[in-house]
């Protein structure tokens, strides 16, 4: 049974959706000024195999991620640069896509830019207004009272007597900590500094505060209560502290059921920052381990709670440990071709493929323990690879090992290297002709059945892109 930690509560809890077999999470994502330095990532890989894991435990999945495109720093970094905002953040927004194709991230289903959402934001705010809980102040930007909101503080952990509200405790910007809990702001009056960046709303030209972005997209996509909810441990406070006050005040209905937050990346034991020059991107570290599956599995090698320590050297001996599996995965391959069958010889590679996978479901059941999977990897790895040794493994049990291996590898997402599922699926003449099938059809606007053909084309793992012009597919 699938358990997980819930920040919530501060200990493990049985994983009970609200609607049963379908799960409803939030990603708290990129702020689209920069591109994401391998921190960030380390959370989207959190994410994708919590994602891929409830997948496999035959959860159906609706998931969202905002892309933060509004905020203090788009603003000013795009204003440095003279770029508009929108152009600005595009090019980060792709970047981020850009990274999640190379570490074989899956995207969400919904990814909801803030900018495109300003008027739930502002019915949000309407609400909070009208039930009490935010107020106008006379620098004309509104604020969330956090002394109307009975439980502020509860989920951070954060002591009462260290609230301040009012003109005393009023916070305008986005980001504070501990030390200043205080009413925070849900709409910035506009100030020349935003130089054209602003929307109309009942309370004045402005624009959204970062926390009131994240409910309204989410409730939006997912209603007012939903299963998971993530992000990496500094959003406990004040994000998501504020996201619980302000959906939970406009709803009154409990906002989220399971928090789950990443520990933190440092780099050499390090906080990432610019100014130690330890802050890296995936471009960046790609260019001494050329593998960005390394730097998926290293993510995946240490429990996702726990802070990662980052390095060099340990990126390296990811690459090895990796390249040691994939090794296995073509020798598996490899042998496929083998003809006799031996009832005995499969009777063993039943039992072995059957204890790696319930070995595998006990440790992703116990909170996503990725590392004690991997070891169970390597276990299942040694033990065949010494039956092929022996020439024990014939042709069936062959295709039993392949199976598990394909298997969990819609959770790993790193032991098949991705050229040989392209070779697998690389009938380029066939996606082809497909393709010219289905944009026949598409002219006579027979949509039913070129749709049919688009999902069986997905599944040979194209990628189609319809343009006005002609459809661009590529091999995922
Ligand atoms: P940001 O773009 O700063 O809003 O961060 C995007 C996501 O990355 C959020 O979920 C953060 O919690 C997470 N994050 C930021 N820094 C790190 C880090 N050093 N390690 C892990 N996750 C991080
Ligand atoms: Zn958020």
């Amino acid at each position: 049974m699938l358990h997980f930690y819930n920040t919530a509560g501060r200990k493990k809890e049985k994983f009970i959706p609200i609607k049963k077999g379908f799960v409803k999470m939030y990603t708290c994502g990129p702020t689209i000024y920069d591109h994401a330095h391998i921190g960030n990532l380390s959370t989207y890989l959190f994410m994708d195999i919590l994602r891929r894991y409830l997948k496999f435990s035959k959860y159906k999945v609706l998931d969202v991620m905002n892309f933060t495109d509004v905020d203090d720093k788009t603003i000013k970094f795009s204003k440095q640069k003279g770029v508009p905002l929108k152009k600005y953040t595009k090019k980060f927004g792709k970047s981020i896509l850009n990274d999640f194709r190379k570490l074989n991230i899956n995207k969400p289903k919904i990814i909801c830019k803030a900018t495109k959402h300003i008027q739930e934001m502002i019915n949000l705010i309407e609400i909070l207004l009208k039930k009490g809980y935010a107020y106008q102040a006379s620098d004309k930007s509104v604020y969330f009272n956090i002394s109307k909101f009975r439980n502020y503080g509860k989920f951070a952990k954060v002591k009462r007597k260290k609230l301040l509200n009012g003109a005393s405790g009023r916070i305008l910007s986005d980001e504070y900590n501990k030390e200043n809990v205080s009413d925070f702001v849900l709409w910035k009056t506009w100030d020349k500094d935003d130089g054209n960046v602003f929307w109309n709303s009942p309370f004045g030209k402005g624009r959204p505060g970062w926390h009131i972005e994240c409910s309204a997209m989410s409730m939006k996509y997912l209603g007012p209560s939903f299963d998971i909810h993530t992000g990496a441990v500094d959003l406990i406070f004040p994000h998501h502290q504020n996201e619980i006050a302000q959906s939970e005040a406009a709803t009154g209905k409990k906002f989220v059921k399971y928090w789950l937050h990443r520990g933190f990346l440092q780099v050499n034991k390090n906080k990432m920052s610019k100014s130690l020059g330890n802050l890296y991107v995936l471009d960046e570290i790609l260019k001494k381990v050329d593998d960005p599956m390394a730097f998926r599995y290293l993510v995946l090698t240490s429990h996702y709670r726990k802070s990662l320590n980052f390095t060099f050297s340990s990126l390296k001996s990811s690459k090895r440990a990796l390249d040691r599996i994939r090794e296995f995965t073509e020798r598996v391959l490899s042998q496929q071709n083998k003809s006799k069958n031996n009832k005995k010889n499969l009777i063993e590679i039943k039992k072995e493929t059957k204890k790696a996978r319930n070995n595998f479901i006990k440790a992703m059941d116990d909170d996503l323990n990725t590392s004690k999977a991997i070891a169970g990897i390597f276990n299942f790895v040694n033990k065949i690879n010494k039956l092929i040794d022996k020439n024990m493994v014939d042709k069936g049990g062959i295709k039993l090992i392949y199976l598990f291996i394909k298997e969990i590898d819609q959770v790993w997402g790193f032991l098949i290297p991705k050229k040989q599922k392209a070779s697998k699926t690389k009938h380029k003449d066939k996606i082809k002709e497909l393709i010219k099938k289905r944009n026949k059809l598409r002219q006579l606007k027979n949509w039913e059945k070129a749709d049919k053909i688009k999902t069986k084309l997905i599944k040979m793992g194209v990628e189609l892109k319809d343009t006005s012009q002609k459809t661009i597919w590529k091999i995922k």
